[in-house]
């Protein structure tokens, strides 16, 4: 341990700033199983691969080798507006909490998008633009991935057709106008523009839509487009490793004060910040070279690691994606409609689910108002205001800290604050109101979705 004396926020330098991305498959001896193409079910080729993303990143996506990925200066130069992201040492918690527990963040939601999405959104952009597309389409729930890739798409001149989930759309229109601020068009899902919308509106007129559904449209548009690719914000290889750059910041950042984290916390959806966050400290640890207690945090009520199958899945509704092997509650999966916590994708990254596997991290769920309560407590203490994804994690720092309050041990806690939750506050109203409830789904709740899994004898 150094006798540096800690400072409330750790700023690299600019200078300091990782210039390559790490891939954590290439130090993993089971690899992420390989996603298979729906028709033949035998692993997507680069080329077939090629024909939904852009050529670069199926390289990337399929690359379980290469240990250090070049990050292109164009990416770095966008990265400088907005990173490197501080590494805050949450005194003022630890204080509140009366541990001795060491408590670190690492907050990403200093962007207009409010979260780490942006990583990945300007490095997929790139590469479009890099390949001569004219654009790109995705989907969005609650409008952060899209919101994110918006601004990328914005700053190398892309189209940027976005799908977004009808309710979210209707209810959410602060995020839905940031979007169209940066240029970006956006259809509410399911909507009459694509084959699969019309058929799932004839088959439930009045839905409200969801994440798989607008991933179907926003595949089937790039598919009949010419020019252009389907991008997606999480759960695949790629996405974990450009948001490596936020654990690579924070290792540079505790190294440079003789810092050894003992647990490292994220939040959980897809997997793309815990991935990104935990992936130097995995290496190690994969390397055995150092140990570290890492813990993926999900919510009870859609709780993909903790009480999900590890099987081939599809990715989306309409089954037009290529299957991933991944922990999951079946595409067929909805979480109750009074969840408000996010994190609601009914599968987890095929790199985090082998992991998890492998016995080298744990995961826990937590229910949503004990969510939002160490939300309102954070923001309360550390000023900042979570957003509820990130809350998940705030949750667990807190429990573990006020463990080691009992114990009297003085831990290391690093923990992923993915961005802030001003576009939340529909949820927050809920639980100020005191009408937020939990929901835990019964194994027979469970059941449908399971039963909905692609028979794949892998
Ligand atoms: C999207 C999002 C998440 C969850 O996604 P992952 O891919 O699991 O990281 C977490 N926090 C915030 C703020 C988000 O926008």
């Amino acid at each position: 341990m150094s006798d540096k004396k800690i400072p409330y926020k750790i700023y690299l330098e600019e200078n300091e700033m990782p210039k390559q991305w790490y891939n954590v498959r290439a130090d993993m001896k089971n690899k992420p199983a390989p996603l298979l193409n729906p028709g033949t079910l035998e692993p997507m080729t680069l080329d077939e691969l090629s024909q939904v993303f852009c050529r670069e990143l199926a390289k990337q996506e399929l690359d379980d080798t290469t240990a250090y990925i070049d990050i292109p200066e164009e990416i770095l130069k966008f990265y400088r507006m907005y990173r490197p992201a501080p590494l805050v040492r949450a005194y003022c918690l630890e204080e509140k909490l009366q541990t001795p527990a060491k408590i670190y963040y690492k907050f990403e939601g200093n962007n207009t998008s409010g979260s780490h999405k942006l990583n990945s959104a300007i490095a997929q952009a790139y590469y479009a633009k890099q390949q001569g597309l004219k654009g790109v389409t995705t989907e969005t729930g609650a409008g952060q991935w899209g919101t994110a890739l918006s601004m990328a798409c914005a700053y190398f001149d892309l189209d940027c057709q976005v799908y977004m989930v009808k309710v979210s759309y209707e209810q959410k229109p602060f995020r839905r106008e940031v979007m169209r601020t940066y240029g970006a068009s956006v259809t509410p899902s399911p909507s009459e523009t694509t084959e699969v919308g019309r058929k799932i509106l004839a088959e439930h007129p009045g839905t409200t839509g969801s994440l798989g559904c607008a991933i179907s449209e926003a595949v089937e548009v790039a598919g009949k487009s010419e020019g252009y690719r389907y991008v997606l914000g999480s759960v695949l290889n790629q996405v974990l490793l450009h948001q490596s750059i936020i654990g690579l910041e924070t290792k540079a950042a505790l190294d440079k004060y003789g810092i050894t984290p003992d647990i490292i916390i994220g939040c959980a959806g897809g997997g793309s910040n815990l991935g990104g966050l935990i992936s130097p400290f995995m290496g190690e640890k994969l390397r055995g070279e150092k140990d570290y207690q890492i813990i993926a945090v999900e919510p009870a009520s859609c709780p993909s690691l903790t009480r999900g199958k590890y099987a081939y899945d599809f990715c989306d509704t309409g089954k037009v994606c290529p299957l991933a092997k991944m922990y999951t509650l079946g595409s067929g999966f909805m979480p109750s409609p009074n969840h408000a916590g996010g994190l609601r994708y009914h599968g987890m990254s095929s790199t985090l689910s082998q992991l998890y596997d492998d016995g080298l991290m744990e995961a826990r769920s937590v229910e949503q108002t004990s969510v939002f309560e160490a939300a309102e407590q954070f923001a309360r203490i550390e000023g900042i205001l979570p957003a509820p994804e990130s809350s998940h994690a705030i949750r667990v720092a807190i429990d573990e800290a006020l463990k080691c309050k009992e114990t009297g041990e003085e831990k290391t806690i690093v923990f992923g604050l993915t961005g802030t939750g001003y576009f939340d506050m529909v949820a927050y109203e809920k639980y100020n109101n005191g009408e937020m409830s939990d929901y835990i789904p019964t194994d027979a709740d469970l059941e449908p979705g399971f039963a909905s899994l692609p028979k794949v004898g892998k």
